[in-house]
């Protein structure tokens, strides 16, 4: 081989190596591009799970967080039973609450395409509005009430139908309690009654509704998305804690008899203000009945009791609507003053008597002319046209004679006759656990001079 050859051919060999490392530096530029570019992909889909979490996670987090809690525990409340309110004998149911249910729906888990079949289903059985059963149905929320205080048939009725139709989850059926006056109008201004939640809106009922009214259960249950329950046992129940009953010092027999004479007398005598009667044991200061005249059914307490009233009621304004039913729920007994007229003659004698001022039988103490001038204005005795001469404290307290009585206040004085009317109870509530106790209508003692004091012994009109 000559030396030329030998230089080709190493000329060529060099080219070929030059050419291999040429084609190696190509491939492993490819390469490095490739792994470049699927960094950036691998980059990218970080970048883009990344934002994906922190979306989830700081922004929407709060929204999911709830539909998942939504969806997954679906507590529903279990009401109490509420006290039962008994008379004096503690035999006589005054207020019970018997059983009932409660229908509710959890709209998260009522499929889609069962709603409308739910709801008119809802509609027909508890006689509720179709579209707004269809709005709580479609919601998006826990818990949507549909039907409150419903009879065990309807109840019955709808889980036949859940049955039939195969749809086990999403539709709940409660205990719930329903208030009941087995005797309707008696003693109604007492005990007062309940709203649609079971709680106390008037009377006794009011008065003592934390006492009656218990605590609230829960039946707490936990979902998966479908709506099947979790919890091995089920439904985990917290009970609630029935309320505590109570026993009033009314009898319900004499009351019932004093509502039906005072009944009488208010129609006998066109008693257009109505009327009460307070009978109470004087040893003890129980009382016994509480009547007022007109009542009111307690298992209707919306129902207005006055004829004329009932035929306009659906043309008078929500304003008069409300003072007419507040008006017949109230208490005249213990909410209305009233001027005692001449028994308060009893009282001034009582002072008078107290202080030594007088005795019971001083035959001709007093003197009865057929009148008295006090600060300017003559008062008539109520005989003053034959009128009742010379008078013991005994004998003036039986003719009811008014200006003995009018001779024996002013002898006692404002400040003596207030310190009785203390003693009395008169100045001050009697603090009877009913609500709505009207306070004293005599005036503060400052404020009381001749004229005023004049009417307080005899409480005639002059
Ligand atoms: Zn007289």
């Amino acid at each position: 081989m000559s030396e030329i050859q030998k230089m080709k051919k190493k000329a060529k060999r060099r080219k070929e190596k030059i050419n291999i490392s040429k084609l190696e530096k190509k491939g492993s530029l490819t390469r490095k591009k490739r792994m470049r570019n699927e960094i950036i992909v691998v980059f990218l889909i970080m970048f883009l799970i990344v934002g994906r979490i922190s979306w989830i996670q700081f922004i929407d987090g709060d929204r999911l967080k709830y539909m998942a809690y939504v969806q997954h525990t679906l507590d529903r409340k279990i009401n109490p039973k509420r006290g039962t309110i008994y008379d004096a004998t503690g035999e006589k149911v005054l207020a019970v609450s018997a059983t009932v249910r409660t229908i509710t729906v959890n709209p998260v888990n009522i499929s889609k395409d069962d709603k409308e079949k739910v709801a008119r289903a809802l509609s027909d059985i508890f006689g509720v509005d179709y579209e707004s059963t269809l709005k709580k149905v479609s919601k998006r929320s826990s818990i949507e009430t549909i039907a409150k205080k419903v009879e065990k048939e309807q109840a019955d009725e709808l889980m036949k139908w859940m049955e039939e139709n195969n749809i086990l989850t999403g539709i709940n059926v409660d205990e719930d309690t329903k208030r009941y006056y087995p005797y309707n109008s008696l003693a109604s201004q007492i005990i007062g009654f309940c709203g649609s939640d079971n709680q106390g809106l008037n009377g006794i009922e009011a008065l003592y509704d934390s006492k009656l009214k218990g605590d609230t259960g829960k039946i707490i249950k936990i979902t998966d998305a479908k709506g099947n329950t979790i919890l091995k046992e089920g439904e985990d129940y917290e009970s609630a804690i029935d309320g505590d009953s109570l026993v009033l010092t009314i009898d319900a027999t004499i009351q019932g008899i004093a509502e039906k004479y005072l009944e009488e007398a208010c129609i006998d005598n066109n008693c257009s203000e109505g009327g009460s009667i307070v009978i109470m044991n004087p040893n003890n200061g129980d009382i016994l009945a509480m009547a007022g005249y007109p009542n009111y059914n307690l298992n209707e307490p919306y129902t207005i009791n006055d004829e004329e009233l009932k035929s306009n009621w659906d043309s008078i304004s929500q304003e008069e609507k409300s003072n007419a039913l507040q008006q017949m729920w109230r208490n005249r007994a213990i909410s209305d003053g009233y001027e005692p007229g001449s028994t308060f003659k009893l009282i001034t004698a009582s002072a008078a008597l107290e202080e030594g001022l007088t005795d019971t039988d001083n035959k001709g103490e007093f003197n009865c002319s057929g009148s008295i001038e006090v600060a300017g204005v003559r008062i008539k005795c109520w005989r003053y046209y034959r009128p009742h001469g010379s008078q013991s404290l005994r004998e003036a307290l039986m003719n009811s004679c008014n200006p003995v009585f009018i001779g024996i206040g002013q002898k006692l004085g404002v400040h003596t006759y207030y310190s009785y009317l203390k003693k009395f109870g008169f100045l001050a509530k009697t603090g009877v656990d009913l609500p709505g106790e009207a306070g004293s209508i005599f005036l503060p003692e400052e404020k009381v001079g001749p004229v005023e004091l004049r009417n307080y012994f005899i409480w005639a009109k002059v």
